[in-house]
């Protein structure tokens, strides 16, 4: 990283929100600070040999039980960037109002080295050492997945915890989220942290207090550059195309791939699934990817990778009219103050990609209640629907068809609760950042959740008498 360490900007970002805020003395940097660090190194015999590997798991704060955010595979990670990432855990829970503490936790591996089953050891093994600190929990520690992990890694988490007997049977496998949906996940939750992105920018635009993308209130017809074409970045660009965004360009770790008119992304998709690039995608330009941020102007940037991407030492060469932080800490402070000055918006991660974590905490509900996602508000529906057939009935002295009785109590899906309810949440959270920011118009839309986040934080402190 050019600018500072991954953690300082966090610091710096709070440090730009606290003085607006009336806290006790001391109680920002209690805020601030991670509670706990747990750093571990094991090995694995694979190959006729023993390999060694160091992870960690940060727990940023508790002050609700239990802490939550995922764990990341990346050859690259460090115990600072986890720290960091736990404390936006912390941020963006309490910016969603969702009941959890931040928490974060890293591997520091490079998946494609190993094969599958190599990599179930590594992983059952990971498992083994966090729950013996009980940093994996049903009540204390939910991990999650992150950057080189997913629905694989959860379902051997929670099948190795399951058999370290640490938790009772009937919690047990609320102590992962991002769990397959046969094996206790919620439908949504892969595509969650696009859709979040989705409907962050829906209630950025729709905001009557927020200015207009290039003369525009909606999403149709802007043009959109991403960076990252991982889980995040390709669910943002397929919702925001199906609202009629002109996905231009597509920025990966290897290439940069652009088209004026707007690529399909299904198309550039399997274009990689069959050659292993996006690079060479027909009737896009492929450049090298160091050029990809800058290579063309747009409307709307989705920085969907790694911390970092957008420092001192590239704000100036870029040119979008708003910045949507999908990934975390993609804008380094130093940066931000820069993007400010040039009248560039920033939509700040830990509102922009809550919807990870939103769907994680249904499919928690799920699993600690063992009440199948939505089922209460399903029988009400139903209800209510069968009364009004019997009313209707009554009335005209004729009975319904047995369709239109079908069709009244039909299910509504897991999927469309799942959607309905992060789009509530996520209109709810942008409509707090919008009133803090109307109450302080000198500041970013960044400090503005930050003050949001850390107000609600401080009121838990202070309920417990720190
Ligand atoms: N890793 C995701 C994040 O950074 C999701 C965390 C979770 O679902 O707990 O927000």
């Amino acid at each position: 990283m050019s600018d500072q360490k991954f953690f300082a900007n966090i610091e710096r970002f709070i440090g730009n929100t606290t003085p607006h805020l009336d806290l006790t003395d001391g109680l920002a940097e209690r805020i601030t600070q991670c509670n706990s660090t747990y750093a571990v190194r094991f090995g694995v015999k694979l190959r006729g040999r023993i390999y060694s590997f160091e992870g960690w798991r940060s727990v940023h704060s508790e002050h609700i039980e239990p802490a939550k955010g995922g764990i990341r595979y990346a050859p690259d990670a460090t115990m600072d960037e986890v720290e960091a990432l736990a404390a936006l855990m912390s941020l963006k829970c309490a910016l969603v109002n969702v009941p959890f503490g931040g928490s974060k936790g890293a591997l520091q591996i490079n998946p494609s080295d190993w094969t599958e089953d190599e990599l179930e050891r590594i992983t059952r093994r990971f498992t083994q050492e966090l729950a013996r600190r009980d940093l994996i929990h049903p009540g204390r520690n939910v991990p999650a997945p992150d950057m080189g992990t997913g629905e694989r890694e959860m379902a051997w988490i929670a099948d190795e915890y399951r058999k370290t007997g640490r938790a009772d049977a009937i919690n047990v496998s609320a102590c992962v989220t991002g769990k397959p949906v046969a094996r206790g996940g919620i439908e949504g939750r892969v595509e969650a942290t696009g859709r979040g992105v989705q409907y962050a920018v829906r209630a950025y635009l729709a905001h009557p207090d927020m200015p207009a993308v290039s003369g525009q209130k909606q999403i149709r017809g802007l043009s959109v550059v991403v960076q990252g074409f991982g889980n995040v970045g390709y669910h943002s660009a397929k919702f925001l195309a199906e609202d009629g965004a002109r996905i231009v360009g597509i920025v990966e770790h290897d290439v940069a791939i652009f088209d004026p008119k707007g690529l399909d992304i299904e198309a550039v998709a399997a274009h990689r699934r069959a050659t292993g690039s996006i690079g060479g995608f027909a009737g896009a330009e492929t450049v090298p990817s160091a050029e990809g941020l800058t290579h063309m102007a747009a409307d709307i940037l989705i920085p969907a990778a790694k911390e970092a991407a957008i420092t001192e030492g590239n704000c100036n060469e870029i040119d979008y009219q708003l910045i949507v932080e999908a990934a975390n800490g993609p804008v380094t402070a130093a940066a931000e103050e820069v993007l400010g000055a040039r009248g560039i918006r920033i939509l700040p991660d830990l509102f922009v990609n809550a919807g990870g974590v939103v769907v994680s905490y249904f499919e928690w509900v799920k699993n600690i209640t063992h009440i199948p996602f939505g089922l209460m508000e399903r029988r009400q529906q139903i209800a209510t629907g069968m009364s009004m057939v019997s009313a209707l009935e009554q009335m005209s002295g004729r009975s319904m068809t047995d369709d239109l009785r079908a069709s009244i109590a039909r299910d509504t899906q897991e999927i469309d609760l799942v959607r309905s309810g992060l789009e509530e949440i996520m209109t709810r959270a942008f409509g707090e950042i919008a009133a803090q920011h109307a109450r302080m118009p000198q500041v970013n839309l960044r400090t503005a959740a930050y003050a949001v986040s850390i107000a609600r934080i401080a009121d838990y402190y202070r309920a417990i008498g720190l």
